[in-house]
């Protein structure tokens, strides 16, 4: 069956596939196990979404969630979406996935008690779609969800591509009022290019910026630098990754108006009833720093 270690070893791209000496064959085979098992994974309900507070950093209340793709294998357990998102991407059926995610998404935030955002991650792959717009379109229409509920994350990998169409179709999402964030803000080739190109509604700073936050001068430079920038741009700005309160501190410290991490929520399950996600809870309870 696939290998988890195999793919994980070559996700990190440390080129030491070879230190668990597999045969080419049994690579091969693993792969399009997994292949297989991800064009499945829906109709055999593997697949559910983990949603994680996103709050305003001053007073830790929850605005919005984000809703990440879950996969649990039946042999292999829950599968790490670093591990099965580029697999389903390099194979294709990271659309049917994403489709499903943009459906269940606005399904459930829907029937949430409190109208807050949903934002949903989209693949570059998605963003060759020509009717990518529509199927958005057609997922607000059939969840009755208020389109301004609905951010799009994506990363720059998306806009490299075909740049023209994914700006018609930037336009287009923008029309149906569905907001568009930068994920991973400062881990591409030419964010600062991409955010005056792009007509973006918030960025989301890379939490490897965050991670670094602490008695690293240079990190917090960055982080000013991006919130300053987001100012002048009329942009919201996150900080994801917040995992302590001398992170959470700093960040408020440098004004960024929204955060979201492992202190203020882990991605949970949305409970169907018409409630908030259970994270909400444990979030809503904090005080502010
Ligand atoms: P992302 O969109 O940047 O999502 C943030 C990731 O950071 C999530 O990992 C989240 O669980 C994790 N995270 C949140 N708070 C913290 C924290 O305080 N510390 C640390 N260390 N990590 C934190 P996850 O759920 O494993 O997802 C990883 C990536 O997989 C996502 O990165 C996104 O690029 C991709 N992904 C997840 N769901 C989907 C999906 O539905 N569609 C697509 N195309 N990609 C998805
Ligand atoms: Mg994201
Ligand atoms: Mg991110
Ligand atoms: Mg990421």
């Amino acid at each position: 069956h696939a290998d988890i270690a195999l793919y994980s070893a070559k996700q990190s791209g440390r080129g030491n596939v070879c230190f668990f000496a597999p045969s080419m064959d049994r690579e091969v085979r693993a792969r399009r196990q997994m292949e297989h098992d991800l064009r499945l994974a829906v109709q055999r309900h593997q697949t559910f979404l983990a949603y994680q507070p996103m709050v305003a950093s001053a007073s830790g209340e929850i605005v919005g969630y984000e809703a990440l793709l879950r996969w649990r294998h039946p042999e292999l357990g829950e599968v790490p979406p670093e591990v099965f998102i580029p697999v389903a991407e390099e194979s294709g059926s990271i659309v049917q996935l994403g489709e499903w995610v943009l459906t269940a998404a606005c399904h459930e935030a829907a029937g949430w008690a409190e109208p807050l955002t949903v934002a949903v991650n989209v693949s570059p792959v998605q963003f060759q779609l020509p009717n990518l717009a529509a199927i958005v379109e057609g997922c607000l229409r059939r969840s009755g969800l208020a389109p301004h509920r609905l951010q799009i994350e994506v990363t720059e990998a998306a806009l490299m591509r075909d740049p023209e169409a994914v700006r018609s179709i930037f336009r287009q999402l923008k029309a149906l009022g569905v907001g568009i964030v930068m994920d991973d803000f400062g881990t591409g080739y030419s964010s600062l290019n991409s955010l005056q190109s792009f007509p973006f509604d918030k960025i989301k700073i890379d939490k490897s910026f965050i991670g670094a936050l602490e008695g690293d001068e240079a990190a917090r430079s960055v982080v000013k630098a991006i919130v300053g920038l987001g100012r002048s741009l009329n942009l919201a700005v996150v900080a994801e990754g917040i995992e302590t309160e001398a992170q959470w501190r700093l960040v408020v410290e440098e004004g960024c108006p929204e955060a979201q991490g492992y202190l203020f929520g882990f991605p949970e399950v949305s409970r169907l009833t018409p409630e908030l996600p259970p994270a909400a809870a444990a979030a809503s309870r904090r005080q502010g720093p």
